[in-house]
């Protein structure tokens, strides 16, 4: 769950940004990076010829031309049909795609100062854009048109689909406002890119800036030794050799509240952490908050709908935030109770330990860990010798290959940005070219944090056929070379997690991009990411690919059998943490024009839920970028919980064939939900599918909660 990554595929981008005047630049024509693609199928990217300098001329050269084909399509003298309008647009600006896929990748994995100072003039370049082609009357009066006469038109299923998609955005988006109402859209969107971006920055300040600092070996205590290096090392690249620095950043501060003896320190540590962007001064982004939210319910009014969250919901797979509000509460309640039960079991190993205290949200981790060992004789460390990133790649390699016949050899000699990105040639059981896969696997400087799948080229096959391009991009410690890199098991569900993302876009079989594999609801997008992470525990990948990195044993069963045993260990801590989020963010966004006060609103918000005293939001309101350093996951949070419904009530229709590498089912899944991206409503793709409704009965099993009465 939680996973970051980009997963709007640039034709998606670009119609949410926008396109605005600028003049053409002289040198433009021999900019390397306005050129087709060029390579083997059909071509792959040039990230060889990618220079910070070369970025802003060849974007501002590709809008030129994306304005040229959106005036040819609206002013096109021919009455207007699908084919000269809605189909048209599907390759408008495709030079301006290109050019921002590469932007969009340095801007990820390469960024520095002159990429920075590109996003910042960008970003409200970009929302201008959305809005010129949005707003286009002449382009907006055919798509109109063209809707109307629908059923008289004798169009396929999928070009139906991509005109109500394409029609619906441009009404959402404010195609049918009046002039007045359209500039004062216009201005609200360009006044929330410049708070999105400075939420943004505000935050990253906050993170890169926050430290504790460890001054003797006795504020150590409870660390394990990896632990400690690091500490060390980061010490000594701020100029404290000698010291120990734990940093403002979540892979630094959670291990240090998951193992450290002492309380004080770790209370200090948690304090840094859940304070970001909520310190007052310059960084401080209560008040950007306030502002976000008033220009969304404003702008949700001007639209149409009563809330910002409405607003959102009326095309995703919920549709209305109550569907959602029911959902996330259905689970919240048993998470809450559970909770109570996981604090008895901590108090009990306090008193144990003869500590006389109550459990803070500083101590969860910490004695959460100590239950774990007691309960389950399990420690997460023991893991970690069988879990080579190699072998990781394999497994994930061959269960691709077991279920849908795919298979991945690497190839050398493509383009890269970096030296450690390797490209994978993609073929089906056939022997056909399927598409790319990049994998840029370690944590470097200029790199964002996490994981995360991006698409560099979507799939089509209308008036051409284009192949997918995908990448995942992690962040694991770079061994030496000829050392094992050895990964967590939580590292590895996310691996299998984004690799779930990068077969949609693969297996993608659709006609027209917009309707191509991640190019669907946000709240459906996640399903088959979520999916492909239960294989990983399948005893078929475990016993040939989870290798001790010495001995070459496999884990034994005994360990396979704790990891089983505690797969419902903490789970009211990790559902209420990330619902208390959820419920929050989906709460701002129902509460129309009201003006809010994020931390009093946070507070009364959290007691009326019930929030247990002993944990905090995952992402408290002034630091929650998921909602407030752009749009996507706006109202949106609720997002991973609904699509959990669908993966684990999936996942058991391939259990209950008796194996999850049952054909049939895999055959299923791939013809329903992979392969056909969003050429169907998903209630119905998913209802094709499984055969019936989704139950959140397996959902509630998988987190070990109370089914009584639940169908
Ligand atoms: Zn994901």
């Amino acid at each position: 769950m939680k996973k970051s990554r980009i997963l709007l595929g640039v034709s998606g981008l670009m119609m949410l940004f926008a396109l605005m005047s600028f003049p053409t630049p002289a040198v433009a024509e021999e900019n390397p990076l306005l050129k087709p693609w060029t390579g083997p199928n059909g071509g792959v990217p040039p990230f060889d010829q990618v220079k910070p300098e070369l970025i802003d001329p060849a974007l501002e050269q590709a809008l030129v031309a994306y304005r040229a084909d959106i005036k040819q399509i609206a002013e096109n003298p021919s009455p207007p049909t699908f084919e000269n309008t809605v189909a048209a647009l599907e390759h408008a600006g495709s030079e301006f795609e290109r050019v921002a896929t590469l932007f969009e990748v340095f801007a990820s994995t390469m960024n520095g100062e002159e990429i920075k100072a590109l996003e910042r003039e960008w970003s409200p370049k970009f929302s201008a854009v959305s809005d010129e082609i949005i707003q286009n009357e002449k382009l907006f009066g055919r798509i109109d048109a063209i809707y109307k006469a629908r059923k008289a038109a004798h169009l396929t299923a999928e070009q139906e689909r991509l005109l109500w998609l394409t029609h619906n955005r441009f009404v959402k988006s404010g195609a049918q406002l009046g002039a007045e109402q359209k500039e004062e859209l216009s201005k609200i969107n360009a006044r929330l890119a410049t708070l999105f971006t400075d939420f943004g920055q505000n935050l990253l300040s906050d993170e890169e800036t926050g430290k504790v600092v460890l001054d003797s070996r006795d504020d150590l205590v409870g660390l394990p030794e990896s632990l400690i290096e690091a500490a060390a090392t980061e010490a000594e690249e701020m100029g404290l050799k000698g010291k120990w620095v734990i940093r403002n950043t979540r892979s630094s501060a959670d291990p240090f509240l998951t193992y450290a003896d002492r309380r004080d320190l770790r209370e200090k540590v948690w304090r840094m952490w859940a304070s970001r962007g909520d310190n007052g001064g310059e960084t401080d982004n209560n008040a950007i908050v306030t502002e976000i939210l008033q220009l969304r319910a404003k702008k949700a009014k001007l639209l149409g709908f009563p809330t910002h969250a409405h607003w959102q919901l009326s095309d995703a797979m919920a549709k209305n935030p109550e569907k959602a509000m029911d959902l996330m509460l259905k689970v919240w309640k048993p998470a809450v109770a559970r909770v109570a039960e996981e604090v008895a079991d901590m108090q009990a190993i306090a008193k144990e330990r003869g500590e006389n205290l109550t459990i803070e949200p500083w101590d969860y981790r910490f004695y959460a860990e100590k239950v774990r060992k007691k309960k389950y004789d399990l420690d997460a460390s023991e893991l970690k010798p069988y879990l080579q990133l190699e072998k990781l790649l394999e497994a994930q390699f061959w269960v691709a290959e077991e279920m849908y016949g795919l298979s991945f050899s690497e190839v050398e000699g493509l383009p890269t940005y970096h030296p450690d990105v390797r490209v994978f040639d993609v073929k089906d059981s056939d022997g056909t070219h399927v598409g790319y896969w990049y994998f840029d696997p370690y944590a470097r400087e200029g790199k964002r944090s996490g994981a995360w799948m991006s698409e560099y080229r979507t799939q089509e096959a209308f008036d051409i056929t284009v192949t997918p391009i995908v990448s995942n991009n992690s962040n694991y410690i770079k061994g030496k070379p000829g050392e094992a890199v050895l990964i967590s098991w939580d590292d590895a569900e996310t691996m299998f997690h984004e690799f779930g993302h990068a077969l949609h876009g693969l297996l993608s079989k659709v006609k027209y991009p917009t309707l191509a594999g991640t190019n669907v609801a946000r709240d459906y997008v996640e399903f088959p990411s979520q999916i492909n992470e239960h294989w990983l525990s399948t005893p078929e990948v475990l016993n040939r690919f989870a290798l001790h990195y010495q001995t070459g044993e496999p884990m034994p069963q005994e360990l396979i059998d704790k990891v089983e045993k505690a797969a419902t260990f903490n789970q009211g801590f990790s559902t209420v943490e990330y619902l208390a989020s959820a419920l929050i963010d989906m709460k701002l966004h129902l509460a129309g024009d009201t003006k809010i006060d994020p931390r009093v609103f946070e507070k009364e918000t959290l007691a009326e839920l019930g929030m247990p005293s002993s944990i905090v939001m995952r992402h408290r309101i002034p630091q929650f970028a998921h909602v407030f350093s752009g749009d996507y996951y706006s109202a949106g949070y609720y997002s991973y919980l609904w699509a959990e419904v669908l993966d684990q009530d999936a996942w058991n229709a391939f259990k209950s064939e008796g194996s999850p590498y049952n054909k049939e089912v895999a055959d299923r899944f791939v013809k329903f939900i992979l392969s056909s991206g969003n050429t169907q409503e998903p209630a119905d793709a998913y209802r094709n599918f499984r055969g019936q409704e989704p139950s959140i009965k397996p959902l509630l099993e998988a987190r070990g909660f109370p089914t009584d009465g639940v169908e």
